[in-house]
């Protein structure tokens, strides 16, 4: 088989850009995608753009190409890239409202009245800090879409078999050419390929066989999540169509900072101020942690910015359970305000011998 130029396919240049790519594909989609086009070849046509675009839209496979042609693919015996794996949702999605997301694509048969799977949706969930960290119980409302309870998500009401296609969805002609008659077949115009008609268009949904509803669900959000983190609510998503399933929810979600916590990732740092005299001769302070209050010994000698782990004491792992640990970092603060008598004493301890220290000696050593 002499296979046609990627490039070619999509009439597109060697050095077309990404952008210039995309465009491309998405206007041959658009032409000859099998549930929309009315071209004879447009099966043929769209799965040759769909193998092009699956290799250039890819870097490595472009420059796989670019150096091997098809012989860099050629491994498969189909000879061509093999795409099947390819996810084209966001490109469909677009281009035809995003009914195609997750139902895969079937080329021939009866498309009419396939089923579809309903569209994902992603809601946004904000979270404070603590409801983070331990889990949560929300109802969330959901803008959504479900079957119109009218018309049970037909469009309309007194179903017939479509007289056109009789209830095929696709209508079959026959092309006579100099080469031979071909039969092509494209999908019924009357019907739009449902294969059946109605005799009156639903009031409640307007034809769609949907209606947008507002749902309230009671939603368990797990210990551990973080901000980006997303939850998967299987199958409350949007209506699917002709009996497909319903999509998926997926929560993200949006963290608070706490005032004084930090999270990175499973392990939290906290800031400890503590006073020069603590810091010079010791001490025990109370500290808070995720899981209550904490006795922290300060040791005699702390530098600033010392610090102390706290094994265990971090944000459990949404999934593997594990523990993060807590880290303590030691804050110095030195005084800014003074009274007389404390100016005096540190007067006094600055008289006797403070620089005898390995670090201070070593630095004067340049001096
Ligand atoms: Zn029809
Ligand atoms: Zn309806």
């Amino acid at each position: 088989m002499n296979k046609k130029d990627y490039y070619e396919v999509l009439g597109v240049s060697k050095t077309a850009s990404d952008a210039e790519i995309k465009s491309a594909f998405r206007k041959l989609a658009k032409k000859y995608h099998p549930d929309v086009s009315k071209e004879p070849d447009a099966e043929e046509k769209f799965k040759e753009a769909q193998e092009a675009y699956a290799v250039l839209s890819d870097p490595d496979k472009r420059k796989q190409y670019d150096q091997f042609g098809h012989a860099a693919f050629s491994n498969n015996g189909a000879g061509g890239y093999d795409f099947s794996g390819f996810d084209f949702s966001d490109i469909f999605s677009d281009l035809f409202g995003g009914s195609f997301g997750g139902s895969g694509f079937g080329f021939g048969g009866n498309r009419g009245n396939r089923s579809r799977r309903g569209r994902d949706r992603l809601v946004q969930m904000h979270l404070t800090f603590e409801e983070a960290v331990f889990g949560t119980k929300k109802t969330i409302t959901v803008d959504t879409t479900e079957n119109c309870p009218d018309c049970n998500g037909k469009g309309g009401h007194g179903e017939s078999t479509c007289s056109s296609c009789h209830g095929s969805g696709t209508v079959t002609t026959e092309q006579r050419t100099m080469f031979g008659t071909f039969m092509s077949r494209t999908t019924c115009s009357k019907c739009h390929g449902t294969g059946v008609t109605y005799d009156s268009t639903c009031k409640t949904c307007r034809g769609d066989g949907k209606i947008r509803v507002k749902k309230e669900l009671e939603v368990k959000v797990p210990a551990g999540v973080d901000t980006g983190n997303q939850l998967r609510i299987p199958g409350k998503g949007e209506a699917g169509e002709n009996g497909g399933s319903n999509g998926d929810l997926y929560l993200e979600f949006q963290v608070d900072e706490h005032p004084i916590f930090v999270r990175d990732e499973n392990d939290i740092y906290l800031r400890v101020p503590i006073t020069m005299a603590e810091a010079v001769l010791g001490g025990k302070r109370e500290i808070p942690t995720l899981y209550g209050n904490g006795t922290l010994t300060i040791p005699a000698g702390t530098s600033n910015n010392d610090k102390q782990r706290l094994k265990g004491k971090g944000v459990q792992d949404a999934n593997s359970g594990r523990k993060g640990d807590m880290y303590i970092i030691m804050n110095i603060v030195t005084p800014k305000k003074l009274s007389r008598e404390q100016k005096k004493l540190f007067e006094e301890l600055a008289q006797t011998n403070l620089e005898d220290q390995e670090e201070i000696k070593k630095f004067n050593k340049y001096l």
